[in-house]
């Protein structure tokens, strides 16, 4: 099913039957039989994107208020940078997303930092240990000691999650290539993407992001990277489209 949730609609209406043959098609390679739902959205202040997410909620046109589960969100500016070719290889990579899960193992991990985090300081304060060294010992020493774990912690998460992440990335381009066998429209389209992203005007956000990474690693293998793998592939197998 496909659904529009941008503020005005999609300003081209042909969209909805191209889309609609372009899934089943790829749902058919993929050997996917399950009813699967795309929403259309505006773009994200840093541009056009797509994803695979765990809930969505409706904001504007259809169905307003509820909630679908495991959706693949399509931003309306993709339509506009991508040709058909393109487009299937990006469907077909969050198509990968789907048949294995990932949102559901991506999930798994963070519940399991997220309980790391919360769980040992509440458990420490319950019994005592905690408020005593508060109050017995060193006031100053004792909040370092709570801030630096927390911090840690959190830290730690986000590595995991996003050493995960970019693992999940490299295996999804690969089944989209194995699968699809367009090597050079993937890389278009990964190329188009990221030079939409470098025109994000806000220079303050993509400066916090650029820290956050370094500390933890970037949630996707960085475009070069994916370009790279791409080649590889392209030289161990013999693609049918594309030269
Ligand atoms: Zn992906």
């Amino acid at each position: 099913m496909i659904y529009d949730d941008t503020t005005n609609g999609v300003d081209n209406a042909d969209i909805y039957p191209k889309l609609d043959g372009l899934i089943n098609d790829i749902k058919r390679k993929f050997e996917i039989n399950e009813e699967l739902n795309f929403v259309i959205i505006d773009d994200y202040p840093s541009g056009p994107d797509l994803g695979v997410q765990r809930k969505y909620k409706f904001n504007y046109r259809s169905k307003k208020g509820s909630t679908l589960d495991n959706v693949l969100i399509i931003t309306k500016g993709i339509f506009k940078i991508m040709n058909s070719d393109e487009l299937e290889m990006l469907i077909a990579h969050e198509f990968s997303h789907i048949k294995n899960k990932d949102t559901t193992a991506l999930n798994y991990i963070r519940k399991k930092y997220l309980s790391l985090i919360i769980i040992p300081p509440v458990l420490g304060i319950v019994l005592g240990a905690g408020v005593e060294l508060v109050i017995k010992y060193n006031l100053l020493a004792a909040s370092l000691i709570i801030i630096s774990y927390f911090i840690i912690a959190a830290l730690e998460g986000a590595r995991a999650y996003n050493s995960k992440k970019r693992s999940i990335e490299t295996r999804a381009d690969e089944d989209a290539l194995n699968v699809m066998l367009n090597p050079d429209a993937l890389r278009n389209a990964i190329e188009k993407i990221n030079d939409t992203k470098k025109l994000n005007p806000n220079k303050l956000i993509y400066l916090s992001w650029k820290i956050f990474y370094f500390f933890v690693g970037h949630t996707h293998p960085s475009p070069a990277e994916r370009i790279i793998n791409i080649e590889k592939w392209k030289e161990q197998n013999k693609p049918i489209k594309g030269t």
